[in-house]
Protein backbone atom coordinates (compact mmCIF):
# COMPACT_ATOMS: atom_id res chain seq x y z
CA UNK A 1 0.00 0.00 0.00
CA UNK A 2 1.22 3.66 -0.95
CA UNK A 3 0.20 6.88 0.94
CA UNK A 4 0.86 9.82 0.15
CA UNK A 5 0.60 13.49 0.79
CA UNK A 6 0.71 15.49 -2.65
CA UNK A 7 -1.62 15.51 -5.85
CA UNK A 8 1.30 14.78 -7.11
CA UNK A 9 2.59 11.63 -6.40
CA UNK A 10 -1.18 10.51 -6.35
CA UNK A 11 -1.57 11.15 -9.83
CA UNK A 12 1.60 9.90 -10.69
CA UNK A 13 0.34 6.53 -8.72
CA UNK A 14 -2.95 6.41 -10.23
CA UNK A 15 -1.55 6.95 -14.06
CA UNK A 16 -0.68 3.22 -14.51
CA UNK A 17 -3.82 1.97 -13.39
CA UNK A 18 -5.77 4.33 -15.16
CA UNK A 19 -3.89 3.76 -18.79
CA UNK A 20 -4.20 0.14 -17.86
CA UNK A 21 -7.99 0.34 -18.33
CA UNK A 22 -8.48 -0.59 -14.71
CA UNK A 23 -11.08 0.93 -12.52
CA UNK A 24 -10.59 2.86 -9.98
CA UNK A 25 -12.66 2.72 -6.60
CA UNK A 26 -12.87 5.88 -4.13
CA UNK A 27 -13.77 6.53 -1.10
CA UNK A 28 -13.43 9.77 0.87
CA UNK A 29 -13.40 10.26 4.08
CA UNK A 30 -12.40 11.80 7.59
CA UNK A 31 -10.13 9.27 9.32
CA UNK A 32 -11.11 7.98 12.68
CA UNK A 33 -11.96 5.24 10.49
CA UNK A 34 -14.47 2.59 12.46
CA UNK A 35 -16.31 -0.40 11.00
CA UNK A 36 -19.05 2.63 9.08
CA UNK A 37 -15.84 3.57 7.03
CA UNK A 38 -14.66 -0.31 6.80
CA UNK A 39 -17.32 -1.12 5.18
CA UNK A 40 -17.04 0.94 2.45
CA UNK A 41 -14.07 0.06 1.78
CA UNK A 42 -14.50 -3.70 1.55
CA UNK A 43 -17.52 -2.76 -0.55
CA UNK A 44 -14.91 -0.43 -3.13
CA UNK A 45 -12.46 -2.87 -2.90
CA UNK A 46 -14.87 -6.04 -3.94
CA UNK A 47 -15.90 -3.97 -6.43
CA UNK A 48 -13.15 -2.15 -8.17
CA UNK A 49 -9.48 -2.90 -9.86
CA UNK A 50 -7.75 -0.34 -7.25
CA UNK A 51 -8.32 1.05 -4.01
CA UNK A 52 -7.90 4.82 -2.96
CA UNK A 53 -9.13 6.27 0.31
CA UNK A 54 -8.90 9.89 1.05
CA UNK A 55 -7.76 10.92 4.50
CA UNK A 56 -8.70 15.08 5.33
CA UNK A 57 -10.19 16.63 7.88
CA UNK A 58 -11.77 19.36 5.87
CA UNK A 59 -11.47 22.61 7.60
CA UNK A 60 -14.12 23.98 4.83
CA UNK A 61 -16.79 22.45 5.89
CA UNK A 62 -16.82 22.82 10.02
CA UNK A 63 -18.93 25.87 11.09
CA UNK A 64 -17.32 28.45 13.63
CA UNK A 65 -17.86 26.15 17.53
CA UNK A 66 -17.78 22.69 16.02
CA UNK A 67 -15.91 20.33 16.29
CA UNK A 68 -12.67 20.98 14.15
CA UNK A 69 -10.26 21.25 16.86
CA UNK A 70 -11.50 18.32 18.40
CA UNK A 71 -11.69 15.85 15.50
CA UNK A 72 -10.60 12.62 16.80
CA UNK A 73 -7.15 11.51 14.78
CA UNK A 74 -6.18 7.80 14.66
CA UNK A 75 -4.24 8.17 11.48
CA UNK A 76 -1.53 5.09 12.65
CA UNK A 77 -4.92 2.65 12.91
CA UNK A 78 -6.70 4.03 9.98
CA UNK A 79 -3.42 3.47 7.65
CA UNK A 80 -3.04 -0.31 9.08
CA UNK A 81 -6.64 -0.86 8.84
CA UNK A 82 -6.45 0.18 5.22
CA UNK A 83 -3.53 -1.78 4.35
CA UNK A 84 -5.06 -4.69 5.93
CA UNK A 85 -8.10 -4.79 4.05
CA UNK A 86 -6.36 -4.28 0.31
CA UNK A 87 -6.37 -0.74 -0.32
CA UNK A 88 -3.71 0.21 -2.62
CA UNK A 89 -3.40 4.24 -1.82
CA UNK A 90 -4.22 6.40 0.81
CA UNK A 91 -4.19 10.22 0.17
CA UNK A 92 -3.99 11.96 3.31
CA UNK A 93 -2.90 15.70 2.71
CA UNK A 94 -2.38 18.78 4.94
CA UNK A 95 -4.76 21.32 4.49
CA UNK A 96 -2.13 23.34 2.18
CA UNK A 97 -1.95 20.92 -0.07
CA UNK A 98 -5.18 21.06 -0.36
CA UNK A 99 -5.97 24.11 -0.39
CA UNK A 100 -2.92 26.38 -1.28
CA UNK A 101 -2.85 30.07 0.00
CA UNK A 102 -5.83 31.54 -1.43
CA UNK A 103 -8.69 29.44 -2.25
CA UNK A 104 -11.83 31.78 -3.37
CA UNK A 105 -13.97 28.97 -5.03
CA UNK A 106 -17.13 27.28 -3.54
CA UNK A 107 -19.36 24.21 -5.00
CA UNK A 108 -22.75 25.02 -4.21
CA UNK A 109 -25.86 22.66 -5.11
CA UNK A 110 -28.47 24.17 -4.74
CA UNK A 111 -31.77 24.02 -2.93
CA UNK A 112 -30.45 20.33 -1.60
CA UNK A 113 -28.38 21.71 1.32
CA UNK A 114 -30.71 24.37 2.31
CA UNK A 115 -32.87 21.98 5.00
CA UNK A 116 -32.16 19.30 7.67
CA UNK A 117 -28.63 19.49 8.75
CA UNK A 118 -27.92 22.74 6.25
CA UNK A 119 -30.11 24.82 8.41
CA UNK A 120 -28.51 25.00 11.38
CA UNK A 121 -24.89 24.63 9.60
CA UNK A 122 -24.71 27.02 7.10
CA UNK A 123 -22.02 26.24 4.28
CA UNK A 124 -21.70 23.17 5.55
CA UNK A 125 -22.46 21.31 2.23
CA UNK A 126 -20.52 24.09 -0.03
CA UNK A 127 -17.76 22.72 2.13
CA UNK A 128 -18.36 19.24 1.68
CA UNK A 129 -19.00 19.42 -2.26
CA UNK A 130 -15.83 21.83 -2.42
CA UNK A 131 -13.91 19.16 -1.00
CA UNK A 132 -15.35 16.11 -2.82
CA UNK A 133 -15.40 17.85 -6.07
CA UNK A 134 -11.78 18.74 -5.87
CA UNK A 135 -10.73 14.79 -4.60
CA UNK A 136 -12.84 13.70 -7.70
CA UNK A 137 -10.75 16.24 -9.79
CA UNK A 138 -7.47 14.59 -8.06
CA UNK A 139 -8.44 10.56 -8.15
CA UNK A 140 -10.51 10.99 -10.99
CA UNK A 141 -12.11 7.69 -10.04
CA UNK A 142 -14.72 5.33 -11.74
CA UNK A 143 -17.46 4.85 -8.70
CA UNK A 144 -17.07 6.66 -5.52
CA UNK A 145 -18.83 4.90 -2.41
CA UNK A 146 -20.59 7.04 0.01
CA UNK A 147 -22.92 6.34 3.26
CA UNK A 148 -26.46 6.64 3.72
CA UNK A 149 -25.81 7.28 7.42
CA UNK A 150 -25.15 10.82 5.85
CA UNK A 151 -28.08 10.81 3.91
CA UNK A 152 -28.02 14.68 3.02
CA UNK A 153 -24.47 14.45 1.80
CA UNK A 154 -24.88 11.16 -0.19
CA UNK A 155 -28.10 13.36 -2.16
CA UNK A 156 -26.24 16.48 -2.76
CA UNK A 157 -22.92 14.64 -3.75
CA UNK A 158 -24.54 12.43 -6.43
CA UNK A 159 -26.44 15.08 -8.07
CA UNK A 160 -23.12 17.49 -8.08
CA UNK A 161 -21.13 14.62 -9.57
CA UNK A 162 -24.11 14.49 -12.36
CA UNK A 163 -24.84 18.31 -12.83
CA UNK A 164 -21.04 18.56 -13.69
CA UNK A 165 -20.43 15.45 -15.62
CA UNK A 166 -18.10 14.45 -13.31
CA UNK A 167 -18.38 10.71 -14.64
CA UNK A 168 -18.00 9.32 -11.21
CA UNK A 169 -20.55 6.51 -10.18
CA UNK A 170 -22.10 7.67 -6.50
CA UNK A 171 -22.46 4.14 -4.75
CA UNK A 172 -24.57 4.57 -1.88
CA UNK A 173 -23.70 1.97 0.82
CA UNK A 174 -26.16 0.97 4.01
CA UNK A 175 -25.14 2.39 7.65
CA UNK A 176 -23.77 0.00 9.46
CA UNK A 177 -24.48 0.16 13.27
CA UNK A 178 -23.61 -0.95 16.98
CA UNK A 179 -24.87 -3.68 18.63
CA UNK A 180 -27.57 -1.54 20.01
CA UNK A 181 -28.66 -0.13 16.73
CA UNK A 182 -27.06 3.37 16.89
CA UNK A 183 -25.27 4.59 13.31
CA UNK A 184 -21.71 4.14 14.25
CA UNK A 185 -19.51 7.52 13.77
CA UNK A 186 -16.36 8.76 14.68
CA UNK A 187 -18.08 11.61 16.88
CA UNK A 188 -19.42 8.55 18.98
CA UNK A 189 -16.28 8.97 20.56
CA UNK A 190 -17.23 11.96 22.55
CA UNK A 191 -19.96 10.53 23.98
CA UNK A 192 -19.66 9.73 27.98
CA UNK A 193 -21.22 5.92 28.63
CA UNK A 194 -24.47 7.24 29.63
CA UNK A 195 -24.91 9.41 26.67
CA UNK A 196 -24.00 6.56 24.44
CA UNK A 197 -26.39 4.07 25.49
CA UNK A 198 -29.22 6.99 25.89
CA UNK A 199 -28.47 7.85 22.33
CA UNK A 200 -29.31 3.99 20.79
CA UNK A 201 -33.16 6.06 21.53
CA UNK A 202 -33.07 7.85 18.19
CA UNK A 203 -32.38 4.84 15.66
CA UNK A 204 -34.91 3.14 18.20
CA UNK A 205 -37.28 6.15 17.52
CA UNK A 206 -36.61 6.12 13.56
CA UNK A 207 -37.66 2.57 14.06
CA UNK A 208 -40.59 2.59 15.98
CA UNK A 209 -41.54 5.07 13.12
CA UNK A 210 -41.39 3.10 10.30
CA UNK A 211 -43.08 0.26 12.05
CA UNK A 212 -45.97 2.86 12.23
CA UNK A 213 -45.90 3.76 8.63
CA UNK A 214 -46.13 -0.35 7.79
CA UNK A 215 -48.90 -0.38 9.71
CA UNK A 216 -50.86 2.46 7.91
CA UNK A 217 -49.43 5.31 9.86
CA UNK A 218 -48.95 7.71 7.33
CA UNK A 219 -49.09 11.65 8.68
CA UNK A 220 -45.38 13.00 8.97
CA UNK A 221 -46.71 15.31 11.84
CA UNK A 222 -48.09 12.50 14.18
CA UNK A 223 -44.68 10.56 13.46
CA UNK A 224 -42.43 13.04 13.85
CA UNK A 225 -44.36 14.21 17.28
CA UNK A 226 -43.78 10.44 18.29
CA UNK A 227 -40.21 10.66 17.86
CA UNK A 228 -39.68 13.82 19.64
CA UNK A 229 -41.40 12.40 22.48
CA UNK A 230 -39.71 9.20 22.14
CA UNK A 231 -36.14 10.85 22.15
CA UNK A 232 -36.70 13.85 24.45
CA UNK A 233 -38.10 10.80 27.45
CA UNK A 234 -34.91 8.83 26.57
CA UNK A 235 -31.87 11.41 27.38
CA UNK A 236 -31.54 13.27 24.18
CA UNK A 237 -30.60 16.85 25.75
CA UNK A 238 -31.87 19.10 22.43
CA UNK A 239 -33.18 17.79 19.48
CA UNK A 240 -32.02 19.77 15.94
CA UNK A 241 -34.54 18.42 13.93
CA UNK A 242 -36.97 15.56 12.79
CA UNK A 243 -38.52 15.84 9.39
CA UNK A 244 -39.57 13.11 6.68
CA UNK A 245 -38.31 14.49 3.17
CA UNK A 246 -38.91 13.21 -0.58
CA UNK A 247 -36.07 10.45 -1.19
CA UNK A 248 -34.41 12.79 -4.26
CA UNK A 249 -35.65 16.12 -3.46
CA UNK A 250 -35.10 16.40 0.36
CA UNK A 251 -38.41 18.20 0.36
CA UNK A 252 -40.47 17.69 3.56
CA UNK A 253 -43.80 15.42 3.00
CA UNK A 254 -46.51 15.72 4.91
CA UNK A 255 -48.03 12.44 3.76
CA UNK A 256 -45.94 9.48 2.83
CA UNK A 257 -47.44 8.64 -0.49
CA UNK A 258 -44.26 7.28 -1.74
CA UNK A 259 -40.29 6.32 -0.99
CA UNK A 260 -39.25 8.75 1.62
CA UNK A 261 -36.82 9.66 4.08
CA UNK A 262 -37.06 10.44 8.20
CA UNK A 263 -33.83 11.79 9.10
CA UNK A 264 -32.90 13.28 12.69
CA UNK A 265 -30.22 15.25 14.28
CA UNK A 266 -30.63 15.53 17.99
CA UNK A 267 -27.50 16.40 20.83
CA UNK A 268 -26.41 14.50 23.89
CA UNK A 269 -24.38 16.81 25.71
CA UNK A 270 -22.41 18.92 22.94
CA UNK A 271 -22.33 16.03 20.39
CA UNK A 272 -24.81 16.52 17.84
CA UNK A 273 -25.66 12.95 15.96
CA UNK A 274 -28.10 12.10 12.88
CA UNK A 275 -29.35 9.56 11.44
CA UNK A 276 -32.13 8.51 9.26
CA UNK A 277 -34.04 5.46 7.69
CA UNK A 278 -35.68 4.74 4.27
CA UNK A 279 -39.51 4.33 4.15
CA UNK A 280 -42.03 3.41 2.14
CA UNK A 281 -46.23 3.54 2.04
CA UNK A 282 -47.24 -0.03 2.33
CA UNK A 283 -48.91 -1.09 -1.03
CA UNK A 284 -52.59 -1.17 -1.06
CA UNK A 285 -54.38 -4.19 -0.59
CA UNK A 286 -55.67 -5.55 -3.76
P1 LIG B 1 -16.65 10.79 7.50
O1 LIG B 1 -15.29 10.27 7.80
O2 LIG B 1 -17.53 10.95 8.68
O3 LIG B 1 -16.62 12.01 6.60
O4 LIG B 1 -17.36 9.65 6.63
C1 LIG B 1 -16.78 9.17 5.45
C2 LIG B 1 -17.78 8.28 4.76
O5 LIG B 1 -18.13 7.20 5.61
C3 LIG B 1 -19.10 9.02 4.40
O6 LIG B 1 -19.54 8.59 3.11
C4 LIG B 1 -20.03 8.54 5.48
O7 LIG B 1 -21.39 8.56 5.11
C5 LIG B 1 -19.54 7.11 5.69
N1 LIG B 1 -19.95 6.61 7.00
C6 LIG B 1 -19.75 7.18 8.20
N2 LIG B 1 -20.34 6.44 9.18
C7 LIG B 1 -20.93 5.38 8.55
C8 LIG B 1 -21.70 4.27 9.00
N3 LIG B 1 -21.99 4.07 10.29
N4 LIG B 1 -22.13 3.37 8.08
C9 LIG B 1 -21.86 3.55 6.76
N5 LIG B 1 -21.13 4.59 6.28
C10 LIG B 1 -20.67 5.48 7.16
Amino acid sequence: MMTTQTIRELREALRPARRAGQSIGFVPTMGALHDGHWSLIERARADCDTVVVSIFVNPLQFGAGEDLDRYPNTLEADHSGCRQRGVDVVFDPDVGEMYGAYPLTRVHVAKLGDGLCGTTRGGHFDGVCTVVAKLFNIVQPDRAFFGEKDYQQLVIVRKMAADLSMGVEVVACPTRREADGSAMSSRNQYLSERQRKAAACIYASLQMAAESVASGELESKNLIRAIHTHVTSHGADRIDYVEIVDTESLESVSRIEKSARICIAAYFGDTRLIDNVAVDAPLAPR
